[in-house]
């Protein structure tokens, strides 16, 4: 099963704050909270920003990257056998 890198559970933080992450995606994040000491600091600090401001931090991530995240955390391959070649660039 894949972990969730350092970076991926920054770009995580804000949805997981707002409770916005499927329950998979949560647990993934909770694992690596964990299990990795310098996120369980970032999300710390970024707690209590979030205190300080009363709301979260307006640039903290942009909504494209995030559901670009979400969708790759959900399409986890199963089987990455052929995988047809699609251009992020072509839109719909
Ligand atoms: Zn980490």
């Amino acid at each position: 099963m894949s972990e969730l890198t350092c970076a991926e559970f920054v770009e995580l933080v804000t949805a997981y704050l707002e409770r916005s992450l499927p329950a998979e995606v949560e647990a993934r994040f909770v694992e690596h909270l964990t299990a990795c000491e310098g996120c369980e600091r970032y999300l710390d600090q970024f707690r209590d920003t979030i205190r300080r401001l009363g709301t979260l931090p307006p640039e903290s991530l942009s909504a494209p990257v995030r559901e670009q995240l979400l969708a790759a955390f959900l399409e986890w391959p199963g089987d990455a056998g052929d995988a047809t070649k699609r251009d992020p660039g072509q839109g719909l």
